[in-house]
């Protein structure tokens, strides 16, 4: 599972389960119902937060606390890792089918080397 460094704290993949919690409320649901406690931000600490629901292990999930900046950052750092995988996969599949395609030879160097950058730049490890 991939897991990112970002300011100093460890993130892993959202699960499926935060885009279907976040698009049906069921969060601030079982906040109002007082089965879950809102924390404040776990990045910058302001009180209001939403609950991000993360990779645990293949069934659980672990609900962190972000505002609604740091929520929207670390989803866009994760959706950005797993286009440039996708974009290499396309793209050497593209090549291996053929070898003179140009176009994807120099899509895959590009991938590839966008990823590195994800890979230095947010400590990107990949299990
Ligand atoms: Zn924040
Ligand atoms: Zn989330």
């Amino acid at each position: 599972m991939d897991k990112i460094i970002y300011k100093g704290i460890l993130f892993k993949k959202p699960n499926d389960v935060d885009n279907i919690a976040h698009f049906h409320g069921i969060t601030q649901k079982e906040i109002r119902k007082g089965k879950i406690k809102r924390e404040p931000c776990g990045i910058c600490g302001e009180l209001n937060s939403w609950g991000h629901h993360e990779y645990y292990s293949d069934t659980k999930y672990k609900i962190r606390w972000l505002c609604p900046k740091h929520h929207s950052i670390i989803h866009t750092i994760f959706r950005k890792i797993d286009n440039t995988k996708n974009c290499i996969e396309v793209y050497s599949k593209m090549l291996k089918e053929n070898p003179k395609d140009d176009y994807a030879e120099m899509s895959v160097r590009e991938a590839k080397h966008q990823l590195e950058y994800y890979k230095n730049a947010y400590h990107l490890t990949e299990e």
